[in-house]
């Protein structure tokens, strides 16, 4: 990749409503939608509106608005699907595993004894 931010990205598409999500959260910043393949029952995706690829070129000031809703949802979603505890993931480019180049923190439900799905 060149490393600079391409609109066209899936989140990117999601964000401007070309293609369907299932909006848990939105804030003037910030949207919340649920994982299309959810490693685990509750795995949700937190994105900001404002254009970056992932934590290594977005502007601090996205992150300072953005990590406050990343808690509140990580707290929401563990009640709401009663689980023992959340992962939050977060990837930066291909070789960390960065799939869709629109920053995107994950919010994974987690229970005792159940390991994540692949
Ligand atoms: P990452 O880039 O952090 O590896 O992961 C991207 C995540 O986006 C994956 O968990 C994948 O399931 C999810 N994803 C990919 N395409 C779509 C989509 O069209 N809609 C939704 N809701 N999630 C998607």
């Amino acid at each position: 990749s060149n490393q600079t931010y391409d609109a066209n990205n899936i989140f990117g598409k999601i964000l401007r409503g070309e293609i369907p999500s299932h909006r848990v959260y939105e804030d003037d910043d910030t949207l919340a939608f649920m994982d299309v393949m959810p490693q685990s029952p509750g795995h949700l995706l937190v994105i900001p509106k404002a254009p970056s690829r992932n934590v290594l070129d977005a502007d601090p000031a996205v992150l300072s608005k953005l990590m406050p809703v990343v808690q509140r949802l990580a707290k929401v979603a563990k009640e709401a699907f009663d689980a023992d505890g959340v992962t939050i993931m977060q990837f930066n480019e291909a070789p960390a595993g960065q799939t869709v180049f629109h920053l995107h923190f994950h919010i994974v439900p987690r229970y005792e004894g159940v390991a994540l799905r692949p």
